[in-house]
């Protein structure tokens, strides 16, 4: 039994968006999972094998990149990069989503080819921790022909999710209504692009084509990268349920304006925040703290929730159990600061202001995979491992 113990926390944020700030100023981890959070000397810290002294510092759940198109390890043919997602989990993100494997040369857009994609991705990356991350992939691309039983044995094989719809040759809210149906029916959480056409191939998918399909995820309400108008915006916000995403490759005016939309709808539960990279804009290592930084300088959205929206919300979202700080779930966690220099006195204060917070641990399953980020601005105050036994 391995037991962690974070102490000296001066804020901690629960990925909860209903109740973002939690009293308490330390976390005891066991075997991988929050076991308690609250005060220290209210729990039983003994025989902890590592201590880990936060310095006041702020405490987040680990970052979910929403929208990540991976293809297989750690490359991307579509900007020939590799290490991307490592470099990203020293952004704090410790949870990829697949938007959909399309970048692979020579993709197969048959419905055997789509499948088998689709199971090898899941499975690859089930057994593979970029940096330490966690990549949910294989999110199946719609291509016509697929069956009823094609899902089910998708399900099977652990294919959790649905690609944007778009990307594949189902286009059309008539062809895909039917699959998204059987996907949701075995379980699969299903995302659909929104917006202009993003590369050769693809295409333009309004608010009415999104409407009626009924996925649970519009992929990028500010575009990706090029956004539909306002009213329709207005329209997925007021006229649905759907999870909305806001993406770092997406239109930054209409992300501030799609914001403002869900405060005053009350909808900040259904705002969950990605990347869309690897594509032509390129690969953002800090892309999610920069959407989170983003939203809360320039819209009415504390930074507090702007976490929440990229932890707990798109944990609740693709049903996975972490993304906040509470008792029983997977100790994924990003210790971060004030950069050095910044005008804002902790993380939060930072990304208010607008600066990309430093991030100066990540955790994954309480095991440290990143001791000092690489990628963010050094941190004012930085946590020390101050016990580490065997
Ligand atoms: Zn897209």
């Amino acid at each position: 039994m391995s037991k962690v113990l974070l102490k000296n926390i001066g804020t901690l944020v629960s990925g909860n968006i209903s109740d973002p700030i939690l009293k308490g100023n330390a976390i005891l981890i066991e075997n991988g999972k929050i076991n308690q959070v609250g005060f220290e000397g209210d729990f039983d810290a003994a025989g902890a094998q590592t201590t880990i002294d936060c310095a006041g510092t702020t405490v987040t759940p680990g970052l979910f990149d929403s929208h990540c198109h991976v293809v297989l390890g750690d490359y991307t043919p579509r900007q020939k990069q590799t290490g991307f997602l490592e470099s990203e989990v020293h952004g704090g993100v410790t949870t990829f989503i697949s938007a959909g494997e399309v970048h692979l040369p020579g993709r197969p857009k048959d419905p055997a080819g789509t499948k088998a994609l689709a199971i090898v991705a899941a499975k690859s990356f089930a057994n593979f921790r970029p940096g330490g991350g966690k990549v949910v992939g294989g999110a199946l691309i719609l291509e016509k022909g697929l069956t009823r039983s094609d899902f089910e044995e998708l399900a099977r094989e652990g294919v959790r999710s649905v690609g944007e719809i778009g990307l594949g040759s189902i286009k059309n809210p008539e062809d895909a209504a039917v699959m998204v149906q059987w996907a949701k029916e075995y379980g699969m959480t299903v995302m659909m692009h929104a917006g202009g056409t993003s590369i050769p191939g693809s295409s333009t998918v309004t608010a009415e084509m999104v409407i009626q399909t009924n996925p649970d995820i519009v992929s990028h309400i500010n575009g990706g990268p090029t956004a539909v108008a306002l009213d329709e915006v207005k329209r997925l916000v007021t006229e649905t349920d759907f999870a909305l995403e806001i993406v770092h490759c997406g239109n930054p005016k209409v992300a501030v304006e799609a914001a403002n939309l869900c405060v005053e709808q009350d909808a900040l539960h259904r705002i969950i925040i990605g990347n869309d990279a690897p594509s032509g804009t390129g690969v953002i290592p800090l892309g999610v703290l920069r959407v989170i930084c983003h939203l809360a300088s320039l819209a009415a959205i504390k930074p507090e929730q702007a976490v929440c929206m990229a932890t707990g919300n798109a944990a609740r979202v693709h049903k996975l159990p972490r993304g906040l700080i509470a008792a029983g779930k997977e100790a994924d966690l990003v210790i971060m600061d004030a950069p050095m220099g910044s005008v804002g006195e902790d993380a939060l204060a930072a990304i208010e202001a607008g600066d990309v917070p430093a991030v100066s641990m990540v955790l994954v399953d309480g095991e440290i995979v990143v001791s000092k980020s690489r990628n963010t601005p050094p941190p004012v105050r930085k946590p020390q491992v101050v016990s580490k036994d065997r």
